[in-house]
């Protein structure tokens, strides 16, 4: 009940995904300790109990029905020009690359990534006679406040010999790439690749690469940690040719054009779990802190969206604070607005839902129950 009102009240929707305890913990003889309320989107840990939008696995509802609730309806908003993310919050092996599928051994069947590729060239093929599409796929990284390229065919080259965890062979005299905002607040990433895919197989290329070209490192809680946040961006554009028929009823000579772009950001976030836990030298600290730079400011921007009474006061939306946001900025401020307008104006049309959705990823095991209730704080910052 108080779920389904905060939701229309707010910029980020909040779900939980409880993934099944894993081979390991089941050898190391862990226990459940998270718990799902039957027939309500509640989890409890310990005496701690929170309420979101969804709570998906485990025992919660199948997460099947997370791509219908979460997902579809910001798959349709892109044929509208509604900009949307998507974003994996949660510790290092709670589940965050293979909820949004940007593993690649999990290969391109699983995950939201994949069948967001599957539900978006399904539309486009029911409407291509009438719309004319562009696809354009980007796939980055941010790693200690750096942006890389994950689609960068010279590295990619350079890399086919490497072992795909050793990660990327770094371009000498490449330009870093830079975000860059123009005079009428667009976000541009310059000196990243991006590619034009007319096929689901072309674009489903793309995760491939990049996931294999994804730095990953290891630390002492996983050696698959990625300390990194992966960002795969799809762009849709339409122009639809409008003929308007004239008074008369004969087709006008006249056509009019209508243009339409939207992004959906499907963003892999870097492991939540603190610095201090990763025990390892100052480099990998030095990283830990940066990590936490863009997930800290993610997170005070989320909070500040999502609290009406700072909205109203005008509060400072500190977007400017990591990359991450900054990237991010236009489909959060978008959302902003279409929340505000939608109360001012109380039109339904607008499309109400939110268009930032969180999946904060958990473990159910009683080891990780100190990391599990962090990430339940910090994803109910956002409701
Ligand atoms: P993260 O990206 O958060 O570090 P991963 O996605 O790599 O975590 O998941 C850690 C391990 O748990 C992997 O072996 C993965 O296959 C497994 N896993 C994650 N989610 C699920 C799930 N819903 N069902 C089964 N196994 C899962
Ligand atoms: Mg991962």
């Amino acid at each position: 009940m108080e779920a389904a009102a905060a939701s229309e009240d707010c910029c980020v929707k909040v779900a939980v995904h409880v993934r099944p305890l894993i081979g390991d913990e089941k050898l190391q003889g862990c226990k459940d300790c998270v718990t799902v309320t039957s027939g309500k989107p509640q989890v409890q840990i310990g005496t701690h109990s929170f309420t979101f939008d969804h709570v998906y696995g485990s025992t919660g509802s199948p997460s099947s029905s997370m791509f219908e609730e979460c997902i579809v309806p910001l798959v349709d908003g892109l044929f509208q020009g509604y900009n949307a993310t998507v974003l994996a919050y949660g510790q290092t092996g709670s589940g965050k690359t293979y909820t949004m599928g940007t593993g690649f051994k999990d290969g391109c069947q699983t995950g939201i990534i994949p069948q967001v590729m599957n539900a978006l060239f399904g539309k486009i093929e029911s409407l291509k006679h009438q719309i004319e599409f562009q696809l354009h796929v980007s796939f980055i990284e941010i790693l200690k406040e750096e942006v890389r390229d994950l689609l960068d065919p010279t590295s990619l080259n350079k890399s086919d010999a490497a072992s795909p965890n050793t990660g990327k062979v770094h371009v000498p005299g490449k330009p870093p790439i830079q975000i860059r905002e123009s005079s009428n607040g667009v976000i541009t990433l310059a000196g990243s690749t991006e590619v034009s895919v007319s096929t689901l197989k072309e674009m489903a290329a793309c995760l491939e690469q990049g996931s294999l070209s994804r730095a990953t490192g290891s630390t002492n809680m996983n050696n698959q940690s990625s300390r990194s946040h992966a960002i795969f961006t799809i762009t849709l554009e339409q122009m639809r040719k409008l003929n308007p028929v004239s008074g008369d009823g004969s087709p006008n000579d006249i056509m009019s054009e209508e243009y339409l772009c939207a992004k959906l950001h499907l963003v892999d976030l870097a492991g939540s779990e603190r610095a201090k836990r990763t025990g390892s030298d100052g480099m990998r600290f030095k990283e830990g802190v940066h990590i936490n730079k863009g997930l800290l400011a993610l997170g005070n921007v989320i909070s500040a969206l999502g609290d009406e009474k700072k909205r109203k006061e005008g509060v400072h939306v500190p977007y400017r604070d990591s990359k991450l946001t900054r990237l991010l900025q236009v489909s959060f401020c978008q959302a902003l607005f279409i929340l505000i307008l939608r109360k001012s104006v109380k039109n339904d049309s607008l499309g109400g839902n939110s268009r930032t959705v969180m999946i904060a990823c958990i473990s159910p095991a009683d080891i990780n129950a100190e990391e599990t209730l962090n990430t339940l704080k910090y994803a109910n910052r956002a409701r």
